[in-house]
């Protein structure tokens, strides 16, 4: 049975909705369809604990943070194993086992971090210290492409800061996040880190905690289009954000890069998580000279892949996660088949399975280039003119990441300084690490998370003049 946390208990509710997965389309379990009233039990719970929680020594809440870690670390198996019934991804290959490490690195690092006050003055005119305050009660709003890492990225570093938490994870896989916030609810004080669920229909709990008086801060990743209503909805008691939102990175490929060399790179830059990846490469410009080798050896790759379901020990892909996406991946690949030349895959397997699609010559204004696949479909763009294919590569509303290739990397980083996006890989692309700040430019959203600079989002600045 799974159930909301609030106040550190199980919180329950008749009313339920349905959680299934995506490999066979059976019923995982239910989760429970929050009222108005839960939610404001829990920014209630989460208020209360406050107070308490931003009191304690740093070194004590470091330790807290440390002890949520070293839980997930203890029940990742538990974890991986539900995280691949209800999001579909393998347990192997960078699937669910390697989300819950990611989410243990991440949590364990970022316990390891700390704001301690700064002297900005001391002179015979005066003293001025400057300290970062938590913000009180931060809402985290979470995606369904990785629920338990992403839910750490949020919760993690606003805990660490002083801040209580409310959590709603996406209605499509919330069963993982659940079971986490229940398992280290063990180690927290009561009311520290709360979890609320719904399914979107009727009450819409990410909605309603935009608005909400009680909440302080929202930290959200999704799509853009729902970034906007956060916004809007934000303005009402001002408060802080950080906004995650989609990307449409591209890829570039000079004309001096080993396709040999670089094609495992390309694939898993383009299909991490089944291209259900924000910062995934969405886009591949690739210099007329070595266009066709590059797709050969991009092919001769993705071949290699296992697809199937994610609890198959074999399986290094899955299906897609839901049948939105799935529609939306269909409509965009079927579209593209029309203009391009189809090089691997191109129409859609059985249930949410989509095999690796690779479709070439094609170009910005078709469908597939220009619009967020968020799934496993590369559309490769011929280029003869670097000044032209980065032009082409910021002809976006997005921008998240991107990435030069290259066997020249101070080549590749001048190109690369051109981008405009808040990561730039050099023959990678998509590499994240929590001692690195990590957000987009553009309608990708703004602020950052990971590191001090993603800690410090979680604070507001009090300056002291004595
Ligand atoms: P989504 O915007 O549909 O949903 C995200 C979350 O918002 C869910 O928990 C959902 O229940 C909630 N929500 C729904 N309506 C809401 C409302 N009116 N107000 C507040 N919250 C509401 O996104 P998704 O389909 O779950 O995720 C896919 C998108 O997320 C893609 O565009 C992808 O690029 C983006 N994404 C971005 C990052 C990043 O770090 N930039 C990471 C992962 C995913």
């Amino acid at each position: 049975m799974f159930d909301m946390i609030i106040g550190g208990e199980a919180a329950t509710s008749a009313d339920r909705f349905e959680v299934r997965n995506p490999a066979t389309g059976e019923v995982v379990d239910t989760a429970p369809n929050a009222s108005a009233a839960d939610l404001d039990r829990a920014v209630a719970a989460a208020r209360e604990a406050a107070p308490g929680w931003a009191g304690m020594s740093d070194d004590a809440r470091g330790a807290a943070c440390r002890a949520v870690a070293e839980t997930i670390t203890a029940s990742a198996e538990e974890l991986a194993h539900l995280l691949t019934r209800e999001q579909g991804k393998p347990l192997n290959g960078f699937g669910s086992r390697w989300e819950l490490g990611g989410a243990a690195a991440w949590a364990g690092y970022t316990a390891g971090l700390s704001l301690p006050p700064e002297v900005l003055q001391d002179t015979n005119e005066g003293r001025i210290e400057l300290a970062r305050k938590p913000l009180g009660v931060v809402g985290s709003i979470t995606p369904w492409n990785f629920p338990v890492m992403i839910a750490v990225w949020h919760y993690l570093p606003a805990l660490r800061a002083g801040n209580t938490v409310v959590l709603k994870p996406s209605p499509l896989t919330p069963l993982s996040t659940l079971r986490m916030v229940e398992l280290v609810n063990e180690v927290l004080p009561a009311g520290v880190l709360n979890a609320v669920t719904g399914n979107d229909q009727g009450f819409n709990v990410g909605a309603a905690m935009a608005t909400h008086a009680g909440i302080d801060k929202i930290v959200f990743t999704g799509s853009t289009a729902t970034g906007r209503h956060v916004m809007r909805s934000a303005a009402e008691n001002l408060k802080r954000l950080t906004l995650e939102l989609g990307g449409n990175d591209a890829g570039i490929v000079l004309p001096d890069a080993d396709p040999e060399k670089i094609a495992e790179g390309l694939f898993w830059g383009a299909f991490l998580n089944n291209g259900q990846t924000c910062a995934a490469m969405k886009r591949l410009y690739v210099h007329d000279d070595i266009h066709d080798a590059v797709c050969e050896a991009l092919v001769a790759y993705a071949r290699g892949v296992q697809v199937g379901n994610g609890l198959d020990e074999t399986s290094i892909l899955g299906p897609v996660q839901n049948r939105m996406q799935f529609d939306k991946v269909s409509h965009l690949v079927a579209d593209a088949v029309g203009r391009g030349k189809v090089l691997l895959g191109g129409a859609p397997g059985e249930g949410l399975f989509f095999p690796p699609t690779i479709v070439a010559d094609l170009a910005n204004g078709d469908a597939l280039v220009d619009e967020e696949q968020f799934g496993p479909a590369l559309p490769i763009i011929r280029y003869s003119d670097i000044d032209a294919a980065v032009a082409a590569a910021n002809d976006s509303q997005n921008g998240l990441g991107g990435s030069i290739w290259s066997s020249d990397i101070d080549a590749a980083k001048a190109v690369g300084r051109r981008l405009e996006c808040g990561s730039v890989w050099i023959n990678r692309h998509g590499a994240i690490q929590p001692n690195a700040p990590f957000g987009g430019v553009k309608q990708s959203g703004f602020g950052v998370q990971f590191a001090e600079e993603g800690l410090k989002e979680n604070t507001s600045v009090q300056v002291m003049f004595s």
